[in-house]
C-alpha cells in the first residue's frame, strides 16, 4: 500500500501545525512512529486516503461516527442548516426539540444544556458539583479520560488514597491536590479514599463503562457501591457518558445499568459528527447553572443549529429498530473470528467487547483496570496496527483504544477484517 502523499502532507503539516496533528492521539507516536494517514473522503463504513487507498473504519472518529460517514439523513440535516443559518446567537426550536429527544431517551435528565465538546460538558459538571455542594475535591478513576481541562489531567498520587499530582505540564499543583484518583473496579481503594476525604468531595467522576482503556465494564456491584458511598457522604455522582451515550443502546449506559447519577456529561455520538457536548441531570442540581443559579457556563457556539440538527438526525437513525442488535451481532462475529485467529497463530490476546465496541489487548490478562491495560504489549500492538493498515483496516493508533462498529458495517466488512487479522497474526 502506497502512502507517499500522506507522508508528503505530514511533512508539510509538521511545518505549520504543532506535531502535524490537531489532537495528539492522531499521531502514530504510540505505534512506532510514521506519518498518519491523511483522509480525503468517507462514505458509510469506509474512508479513503490521499493516495487512493480505501480502509474499513473502526476508528469512527473515536466514537461519534456511529452511523458511518456521509449518512444521507444526517447530510440532509447539515445541508438544511447550511442553507438556513448555522448560528444565530439566539434560542432556536432545534435546541428545544433536541433537549426533549435526549430527555425521552435518558429519563434521569430533568434539564439539559448544550455546549461544544465533551471536555466542556465534563468541565461544567465538575463546576456545578462544586457549586451545588460547596466542596472542592473530586474523585476520579485511573485511566478514565474526561477531556483536557486542568482538573482531569491529574494522575494518581504515590499511594492509596493520596492526593493527585499534575499529569500535564501547565496544570498547577494546587489544582491537582483537589483531585483524588483511584483504580477502576476497586471497591476497597474507593472506600479508603472516601473515608479519608469523603466530607470534602463535591463529585465522583466516572465513566460507567470505560471507553478509554479499551472497553471495560464495571464489576457487578462496583458502581452501586460508588453511588451508595457518594450518597452517604453527600457527594454528587457525575457520569461521563461522552463515549457511552447512545453507543450501546438508544440511551445512556447508566440506564442500562439501572443507576441514577446526579449529573451526566455527553458528547460524540449525540452530535452526528458535528462538534457537540451536553450535560444534564437532576433539576435542583442543574438549577445551580446561570442564569438561574450562581454557576457560570456559556458558549458562543453552544446549541448551534447545525450541531442540533445533525444530532437530532443521528438519533432518528439510531431509533430505527434493530440498529444496536446488528452492531452487536457483527461485534460477536468479529470477536469469535479474532479469538479463533489468535489461537490458530498462537498470538496471546484477550478481548473485551460490549455490543458494537471492543478492544484487543496483547496480554494474557483479562483487563479490568487501567494498570492491566497499561501493561499490555505496545510493541506488538504497533506491529499489528501497521499490518492491519496495510490490509485496509483502520484502527486507533493506541494499544488499548476501542474498535467501534457503525450502522454501516456489513458481514462482508467483517469477513474482510478477519482475513486481515489472520494475515497480521500470521506475521
Ligand atoms: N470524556 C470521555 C469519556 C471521552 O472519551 C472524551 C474524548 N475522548 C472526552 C470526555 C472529551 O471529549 P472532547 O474530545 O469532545 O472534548
Amino acid at each position: 500500500m502506497n502512502h507517499t502523499k500522506s507522508e508528503q502532507l505530514h511533512a508539510e503539516a509538521l511545518e505549520h501545525i504543532v506535531g502535524g496533528v490537531n489532537s495528539p492521539s492522531r499521531s502514530y507516536k504510540a505505534v512506532g512512529g510514521g506519518a498518519p494517514v491523511v483522509m480525503v473522503r468517507g462514505k458509510g463504513a469506509y474512508f479513503w486516503d490521499v493516495d487512493g487507498n480505501r480502509y474499513i473504519d473502526y476508528l469512527a472518529a473515536y466514537g461519534p461516527i456511529v452511523t458511518g460517514h456521509g449518512h444521507p439523513h444526517i447530510a440532509k440535516a447539515i445541508a438544511h442548516a447550511a442553507e438556513t443559518g448555522v448560528l444565530f446567537g439566539t434560542p432556536t426550536e432545534h435546541e428545544i426539540k433536541f433537549a426533549k429527544k435526549l430527555k425521552e431517551a435518558i429519563p434521569t435528565l430533568d434539564k439539559v444544556r448544550f455546549n461544544n465538546s465533551g471536555t466542556e460538558a465534563v468541565m461544567t459538571c465538575v463546576r456545578v458539583a462544586r457549586a451545588f455542594t460547596g466542596r472542592t475535591k473530586i474523585i476520579k478513576f485511573a485511566g478514565c479520560y474526561h477531556g483536557h481541562f486542568d482538573q482531569v489531567l491529574v494522575a494518581a498520587g504515590s499511594g492509596p488514597a493520596t492526593l493527585g499530582s499534575p499529569d500535564s505540564a501547565g496544570v498547577p499543583h494546587a489544582v491537582a491536590t483537589e483531585v483524588i484518583t483511584v483504580p477502576f473496579n476497586n471497591k476497597e481503594q474507593f472506600t479508603l479514599a472516601m473515608e479519608k476525604w469523603g466530607n470534602d468531595v463535591a463529585g465522583i467522576l466516572i465513566e460507567p463503562i470505560v471507553g478509554n482503556f479499551g472497553i471495560v465494564e464495571p464489576h457487578k456491584g462496583f458502581l452501586e457501591h460508588v453511588h451508595a458511598l457518594a450518597k452517604e457522604y453527600g457527594a454528587l455522582t457525575i457520569h461521563d457518558e461522552v463515549i457511552t451515550a447512545f453507543r450501546f443502546h438508544y440511551g445512556a449506559a447508566h440506564t442500562m445499568l439501572g443507576l441514577t447519577p446526579d449529573l451526566v456529561a455527553m458528547g460524540k455520538v449525540i452530535g452526528g459528527g458535528l462538534p457537540i457536548g451536553a450535560y444534564g441531570g437532576r433539576k435542583e442540581v442543574m438549577e445551580t447553572v446561570a442564569p438561574l443559579g450562581p454557576a457560570y457556563q456559556a458558549g458562543t457556539m453552544a446549541g448551534n443549529p447545525a450541531s442540533m440538527q445533525a444530532g437530532i438526525a443521528c438519533l432518528e437513525v439510531l431509533q430505527q429498530p434493530g440498529i444496536y442488535e446488528e452492531m452487536d451481532r457483527l461485534g460477536a462475529l468479529l470477536e469469535e473470528g479474532i479469538l479463533a485467529a489468535s489461537k490458530k497463530h498462537n498470538v496471546t490476546i484477550t478481548l473485551n467487547r460490549l455490543k458494537g465496541a471492543f478492544a484487543i489487548y496483547f496480554t494474557d490478562v483479562k483487563v479490568e483496570n487501567y494498570e492491566q491495560a497499561e501493561n499490555t504489549d505496545g510493541e506488538k500492538f504497533g506491529r499489528f496496527f501497521k499490518l492491519m493498515l496495510s490490509q485496509g483496516i483502520n484502527l486507533a493508533p493506541s494499544k488499548y483504544e476501542a474498535w467501534f462498529l457503525t450502522t454501516e458495517h456489513t458481514e462482508a466488512d467483517v469477513e474482510e477484517t478477519l482475513k486481515a487479522v489472520d494475515y497480521a497474526f500470521s506475521q
